[in-house]
């Protein structure tokens, strides 16, 4: 029996970069004008590819993932801007579900509903999250293990914590404080904004395939939000990601 893919999709090339030096037999196809790697970890079959950026190019790269490599899960990892208080740089974010916070087809339908699905938000699964949750939580006991301190400090993070609920989606970059206030006005519940995992809940909504995603908060969605956020993906978030999958892909094989 062949087993189906998982599929690890990011949003930044940095992100991606640790991954594929971590599986084994990797080889890289070009799709739709995306690079897909395919290969082995920790005993199962797993693609990884670079979603771009915006929902658009999310949902388009989850759809041919699920059309062409027939994979059994995917997992979205990336980072977000923080918007309930308490959700600080250097935190991640499991999510829980998923919502389009651009939508708007009032008033036809209610604001952020998608039309003709009777709904705003699309739960992740169940099973896959938890499992994330204990993988995040672990990485964060001990950063030092994967982040130098120094580094983190100066990027002001201090203890970081993992959150799970609500994380809302759209194609814009939060960046002024008006902006993230309004946000979090308009959807209290809402713990980080991002520009990709509601597409990919959506699609995978539709075709039945689980679907988990994990955010490490590089930034507060307000006026700072350009501060540092290339160093951050760089030396925090991609290593982050790296030891958060390793962990989470070795689990599921012990489990
Ligand atoms: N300056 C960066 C911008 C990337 S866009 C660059 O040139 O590459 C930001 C990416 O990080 C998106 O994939 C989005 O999902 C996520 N993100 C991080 N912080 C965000 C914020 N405040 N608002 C929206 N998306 C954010």
């Amino acid at each position: 029996m062949t087993m189906r893919p998982i599929a690890i999709m990011g949003a930044m090339q940095e992100e991606l970069l640790g991954l594929k030096h971590a599986v084994q037999g990797a080889h890289t196809i070009n799709m739709g004008g995306r690079q897909v790697t395919t290969g082995n970890w920790h005993g199962h079959p797993v693609v990884l590819v670079l979603s771009r950026i915006g929902k658009v190019a999310a949902a388009t790269t989850a759809t041919a993932l699920i059309e062409r490599f027939d994979v059994a899960e995917i997992v979205f990892t990336g980072v977000a801007g923080g918007l309930a208080p308490g959700v600080h740089v250097g935190d991640m974010v499991v999510a829980t579900e998923f919502l389009q916070h651009d939508m708007d087809a009032s008033p036809l339908f209610p604001p952020m509903e998608v039309p003709l699905y009777d709904r705003a938000h699309f739960p992740t699964d169940t099973t896959m999250t938890q499992r994330l949750k204990l993988a995040a939580t672990a990485i964060l006991k001990n950063p030092a293990q994967w982040i130098d301190m120094e580094v983190l400090h100066e990027l002001q993070v201090h203890t970081p914590k993992v959150h799970s609920g609500l994380v809302v989606s759209g194609d814009r970059f939060i960046s002024t404080s008006q902006e993230s206030q309004s946000l979090q006005q308009r959807l209290p519940q809402a713990l980080a904004v991002e520009m990709e995992g509601a597409a990919v809940a959506q699609v995978c909504h539709d075709y039945g395939v689980p679907f988990a995603a994990v955010r490490t908060i590089s930034d507060r969605a307000d006026d700072t939000a350009t501060t540092d956020f290339t160093r951050f993906i760089h030396e925090v978030a991609s290593r982050y990601t790296s030891a958060l999958l390793g962990t989470w892909m070795a689990n599921r094989a012990s489990a």
